[in-house]
């Protein structure tokens, strides 16, 4: 319930929150956010100039639902404030178009609002006096690892900013010499690092793992709880939304959404239609609060679906399911045959001593390409019975289990090479999102 009292405290709400408070301030909210915007935005003055206000949230399908290319072509008339009120401007680099980017841009107003959701959502980790490990960029100010330092701070809890991980030695030594007791980081370096630590047997004990900024799915919490043995939290989030989106709470059942800040529907992603609760589709999402760029009704290209069940903690707050993929994380390798990275990460990671891998698809004239390369420590080579034959083969039939890849492959259109990295040392295969490269 730490989400909602908290809620009712920003939304000035007295009673208990309940959906109908909650509701009615969103509704209000978001046409309040219609007139701002409209006076303030040229590019949502010409998009709304049918539009003024909506009766009851049944009607959102009556605003028109934005996407990244209005963000790339339009984004700075999106901008509701001066120049001179702008404190951060990202540049997302947007998949397959070079040059193209998507800039998003906040206020110091805008910040201060995602540094409230952190603190109630590392509350669920680390209290007082706890030091936690921040394995996210925080060189530039108010970069995602800056403000989660911010929010530590607040807590009293101690930040250790390791950034992305590059060497497991310097990282376990940083660990070490700060008593880290708390993680938050990207699943796959997260896990990686665990394995090092488990392989090494180092002193280390952590309590408490935030997974964020890339896609969750159970093998990864499985694998990461095995690895650390401590209690392991999932969080949504992206820089469009003001990086906090919505966060696990102590029983682990879908993610809670920070629905004061945001409106998050689930939309058909064909025909942008809303689904019904509990359906898998498009995340839609309205962010009410933003100043500098709201976004209103953006089409997010992520793809989950509400956690229907009430959950344990009796909080009214909608709950986000994990992940499923990325609309643009597609590989085809057949007709309506295709693959996104989360599927394979499902399969793959089971592997006890793999590091990380990465994966695309090429298409020739007759059949597809599946192109893998996977670093794994190298005890790999030391386990009974592994060797590079034996080891592809375990892969190639753990590729197999995807009845996709397997329908592909048994269609005679498919065709599997795998290259093995042996390594002692972390390697990153990917520059920015982990995603199959397709050609
Ligand atoms: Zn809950």
């Amino acid at each position: 319930m730490r989400l909602d009292n908290w809620i009712c405290e920003k939304i000035g709400v007295n009673d208990e929150l309940n959906r109908d408070n909650l509701e009615k301030y969103q509704l209000n909210a978001l046409n309040d956010l219609i007139k701002y915007v409209k006076e303030n935005s040229s590019f949502y003055r010409e998009l709304y100039k049918n539009l003024d206000e909506i009766n009851s949230l049944e009607e959102l399908y009556k605003i028109p639902i934005i996407n990244k290319e209005d963000i790339i072509q339009n984004g700075n008339k999106m901008v509701c404030v001066n120049q001179s009120e702008i404190s951060r401007i990202v540049s997302l680099d947007t998949s397959g178009t070079m040059g193209k980017y998507k800039r998003i841009y906040f206020t110091e107003e805008d910040q201060k609002l995602t540094v409230d959701f952190f603190i109630q959502g590392l509350s669920f980790l680390v209290k007082k006096d706890d030091v936690m490990m921040v394995m996210l960029p925080f060189e530039r100010e108010n970069s995602v690892g800056d403000l989660i330092k911010q929010s530590l701070e607040i807590m009293q809890v101690n930040p250790v900013l390791s950034g992305s991980l590059s060497s497991f030695k310097k990282t376990v030594d940083l660990m070490i010499n700060n008593n880290v007791n708390s993680i938050v980081g990207m699943p796959v370096e997260i896990l990686a690092l665990g394995r090092y630590i488990q392989k090494e047997n180092l002193p280390i004990k952590i309590k408490s793992i935030l997974l964020s900024a890339d896609m969750v799915n159970d093998t990864f919490i499985e694998e990461i709880k095995k690895v650390y043995n401590c209690e392991v939290f999932n969080h949504f989030g992206m820089t469009e939304i003001g990086l906090g989106g919505a966060v696990d709470c102590e029983y682990h059942d879908g993610m809670h959404i920070r629905e004061n800040d945001l409106l998050m529907e689930i939309v058909n992603p064909v025909t942008k239609e809303n689904m019904n609760e509990g359906k898998s589709g498009e995340i839609v999402i309205t962010t009410l609060t933003r100043k500098a760029m709201p976004l209103i009704r953006y089409a997010t290209g992520d793809i989950t679906s509400f956690v229907k069940e009430e959950c344990s903690c009796n909080s009214v707050l909608k709950k986000l399911d994990k992940i499923k993929y990325r609309i643009d994380d597609r590989a085809h390798i057949g007709k309506n045959l295709y693959i996104n990275i989360n599927s394979t990460d499902d399969l793959l990671f089971t592997l006890d001593n793999l590091i990380n891998y990465k994966i695309g698809v090429d298409k020739s004239d007759s059949y597809y390409e599946l192109k893998l390369q996977l670093a794994f420590f190298e005890e790999e080579k030391n386990v009974l019975y592994s060797n590079d034959e034996g080891l592809k083969r375990k892969i190639k039939d753990l590729l197999l289990s995807n009845p996709r890849i397997k329908k592909s492959y048994e269609m005679g259109i498919l065709k599997i090479y795998i290259k093995l990295i042996y390594t002692d040392e972390y390697l990153n295969l990917y520059k920015g999102k982990r995603k199959i490269n397709s050609v």
